[in-house]
């Protein structure tokens, strides 16, 4: 049969295609085919480049039906027929070859075989949501895509938190510093900055006891270090480390002198909820997140291997047993 443009536009859009078929054995298979296109008006085709199942399905006398659906407006086609199977030494096969090299594909090297499927049979896929004429496309768009942004925003955010083990060993030692900070009579708090290049290039930690100055954090000394010896460049490259995520004030500082990532052991959620829990009144400054005050800023922690030993710190500061 002719495919109409609006399936082919789909179709084309898409380049995603679910090839279902059957096994001899009666067994169903499903796989998505990102390479899935249309072959003419009358066909449409995938590369083999991973798919033993569909093949031998195919082989053995299988159909194939191919559902490809605009995941935005929910809607889409599923078309259905049999399949020629095109090996190398082809005219198919160079044809197919040929196009995904024009598609810039890196994967041509590893195609076994195209696969070309005649369509016999097609039928719009759309949601029920449709159904009673008042949901419009455009609502579909904007529910839809509001919703494929805040997965990819939270995909970032997991892959930034996600920690290395450079990134531990230099919270470790913050955990040291802040261990250090305790002994000495201060709050157990301790910053390391870490240039582009993953050198230390400045660390400190909490003096507000004994300098008697109640702003003296590790991060704020940190900021103030930056500014005055590294460049601009060098900032936003750099990565500060921290036992206990920073507060609104250090946030800033942070900001204001453009420095890169935060990587912290533990949040500032957590201390507040020990804090809580060992009945302790909220403090004079807000505990908010360091993206509630520096929007731009890369966040990555806490780490949880790490909590006890925080926590057993902030303890101990307090008198409490844990
Ligand atoms: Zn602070």
């Amino acid at each position: 049969m002719q495919l109409t443009d609006d399936m082919q536009r789909v179709v084309t859009e898409q380049r995603l295609g679910f090839w279902a078929t059957v096994g001899a054995d009666g067994r169903p298979n499903l796989s998505p085919k990102a390479t899935t296109d249309v072959w003419d008006d009358g066909h449409l085709w995938c590369a083999d480049i991973c798919s033993p199942r569909t093949v031998a399905n195919i082989r053995a006398g299988s159909w194939a039906e191919i559902n490809v659906v605009d995941p935005f407006v929910r809607k889409g086609f599923r078309f259905s027929g049999p399949v020629a199977v095109h090996g190398p030494g082809t005219p198919e096969f160079d044809d197919g070859t040929a196009r995904l090299r024009a598609g810039g594909s890196t994967l041509v090297h590893r195609v076994c075989s195209i696969l070309v499927l005649a369509v016999e049979a097609a039928a719009p896929l759309i949601s029920p949501a449709y159904d009673a004429g008042t949901f419009t496309e455009a609502q579909a768009r904007a529910l839809h895509g509001a919703r494929f942004a805040r997965l990819g925003a939270a995909a970032a955010e997991r892959e930034a938190a996600a920690l290395t083990d450079d990134d531990r060993v230099h919270l470790g030692r913050c955990v040291e510093l802040a261990t250090e900070a305790l002994d000495a009579g201060d709050e157990p708090f301790g910053s390391v900055l870490v240039d582009g290049a993953g050198s230390v290039r400045a660390e400190d930690r909490n003096r507000v006891v004994t300098d008697g100055d109640p702003t003296l954090h590790p991060e704020f000394e940190l900021a103030r270090w930056a500014a005055r010896n590294l460049t601009v460049a060098e900032r936003a490259a750099a990565t500060v480390y921290t036992s206990g995520e920073h507060c609104p004030m250090c946030s800033a500082a942070h900001a204001w002198v453009g420095l890169g990532r935060v990587v912290y052991a533990t949040s500032g959620a957590q201390l507040g909820g020990w804090l809580t829990g060992w009945g302790f009144a909220a403090g004079p400054v807000a505990n908010l997140p360091i993206t509630a005050i520096a929007p731009g800023v890369v966040v990555g922690g806490p780490d949880p291997t790490l909590a006890d030993e925080v926590r057993a710190l902030h303890a101990r500061l307090h008198g409490k047993d844990g």
